[in-house]
């Protein structure tokens, strides 16, 4: 058996890198060789955010890019016009990609498979064209997966319109149902594809999301970042042996390794946790691509004054969308050394860090495998696509964190944001369960666990 070569091809967003980059070292430790596909831009920021990316980060992984089919001034955050443009330019150029490979690497060393996101599966039909094996890589939850996949059933059931995926019943409030007994309930207005940043990217990502329920057909695996404990009735509903949860994949133990991430990490918050009491401050992260407006950002930042405790808050230089980011008025003198503003933190590591009690977070699922797998409760703050379901898991299922909720003006205010705060760590069940999930999930991706035998179970099926 030769040394398999697989590319690694992840959806051009922060939350998709991150945790591919992870199994593309985990593939290295298991005799793979890997090429990294970004596209250009991502490869330009990756660079920008740690210029030695490329050379430190594993011998065994070369890194190249393609282009996204955007011009370099366009808006990459908006979902829609990034996907067309992804379906239109991407697949020819990995075409292209893959032929030239073929011919130009030696025998021993031309690319035996594909793993892409699953968010492009149009990729697994380059792939076949091409005569390489393939597999999907999920990045979110099996329930947000299990949501897109009975999407013809959601239509039957009279659940989404066929044409647009919308609710069928009309009600700002959203029809609530269950896919089947145990799976988390699911609200029609927050099914991924109908809760985006716009009505466009909506309909363009559920055409999106039927394409791919076709194209993945084609995949021998889907590989998901969960892990078998934490959704036990999606997986059983799923039943099936091509479906594997190998997370958290994301674990916070490959500390000094360089992720891939578009923002230079500001490391100084370590020394300042280590300052801190243990199990003492709240740590408020919205991932990064999360924007809140200008007057909630605001109230935000007055009610972190106003828990009186320490805090690391994560303010990206994009948060609010615009330009220039205004804290309050004083806001600086009034907090002190209680709290530390950065642009972008070591989230895994600073979730691991002991000082830290407590996780406010959109609830990606990223921040939510990171939070889980470092006992850390949550308060929950969703704003989009799987958001709203991570913050069921959270809240409804596991029951390791509480719900922020909008007043009547649309707004999470800074009273509440204090009494969430101390409700949350005057709750010592909240914590206890917070480490069962943490337990769980550390006994999952250990040697025996349930995710380290699917992980097993796919290379060496991919190695054959
Ligand atoms: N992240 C980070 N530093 C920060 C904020 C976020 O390293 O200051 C990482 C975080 O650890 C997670 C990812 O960015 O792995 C965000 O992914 P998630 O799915 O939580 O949210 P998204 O960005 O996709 O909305």
């Amino acid at each position: 058996m030769g040394r398999q070569h697989a590319l690694l091809l992840p959806y051009p967003a922060q939350g998709h890198v991150l945790p591919l980059m992870e199994l593309a070292h985990r593939m290295v430790s298991h005799g793979f060789t890997i090429t990294f596909i970004n596209t250009h831009f991502n490869h330009a920021r990756l660079l920008s955010a740690m210029p030695t990316f490329c050379s430190n980060t594993n011998p065994s992984i070369n890194f190249i890019s393609i282009p996204d089919g955007l011009q370099p001034g366009d808006d990459r955050n908006h979902v829609a016009n990034l996907c067309k443009a992804l379906m239109t330019i991407m697949p020819l150029h990995l075409e292209e990609l893959i032929i030239k490979m073929m011919h130009e690497q030696p025998e021993h060393d031309k690319p035996t498979c594909l793993i892409a996101d699953e968010t492009m599966a149009w990729a697994f039909d380059v792939a076949k064209k091409t005569g390489l094996r393939v597999a999907a890589f999920w990045p979110a939850s099996a329930a947000t997966f299990t949501s897109m996949r009975n999407i013809p059933k959601l239509i039957q059931d009279g659940i989404i319109h066929q044409h647009d995926g919308s609710a069928k019943t009309s009600g700002p409030s959203g029809e609530i149902f269950r896919l089947s007994p145990g799976i988390p309930m699911m609200n029609v207005n927050h099914l991924f594809w109908n809760c985006l940043l716009d009505s466009e990217s909506n309909k363009v990502i559920f055409h999106c999301i039927n394409t791919n329920n076709e194209s993945i057909k084609n995949a021998e695996f889907v590989v998901c970042n969960s892990f078998y404990e934490a959704e036990k009735p999606v997986f059983d509903y799923l039943n099936s042996s091509k479906i594997l949860a190998i997370g958290p994949l994301l674990s916070g133990r490959r500390f000094g390794k360089p992720a891939g991430v578009f923002w230079a990490e500001d490391t100084t918050c370590k020394a300042w946790l280590d300052e801190q009491d243990v199990n003492s401050v709240i740590y408020v992260a919205f991932g990064s691509l999360a924007i809140l407006d200008e007057r909630q950002f605001q109230e935000l930042a007055l009610g972190l004054e106003l828990t009186g405790r320490p805090f690391l808050w994560v303010v990206r230089p994009d948060i609010t969308g615009k330009a220039i980011i205004d804290l309050p008025k004083g806001f600086k003198d009034q907090i002190g050394d209680r709290g530390m503003v950065v642009q972008w933190s070591p989230q895994q590591e600073v979730l691991a860090h002991p000082a830290v009690s407590c996780f406010m977070s959109h609830c990606g699922w990223n921040s939510t495998m990171e939070g889980v797998s470092n006992g850390v409760p949550f308060l929950c703050w969703p704003y989009f696509a799987d958001q709203h379901l991570n913050q069921t898991y959270i809240c409804d299922v596991w029951k390791t964190g509480l719900k922020m909720i909008s007043d009547e003006n649309n707004m999470i205010t800074k009273d509440q944001i204090r009494d969430k705060v101390e409700e949350l760590l005057g709750d010592g069940e909240m914590k206890k369960r917070a480490l069962e999930m943490k337990e769980m999930a550390t006994k999952g991706v250990d040697k025996g666990g349930s995710s380290f035998q699917n992980f097993n179970t796919f290379v060496s099926a991919m190695q054959v």
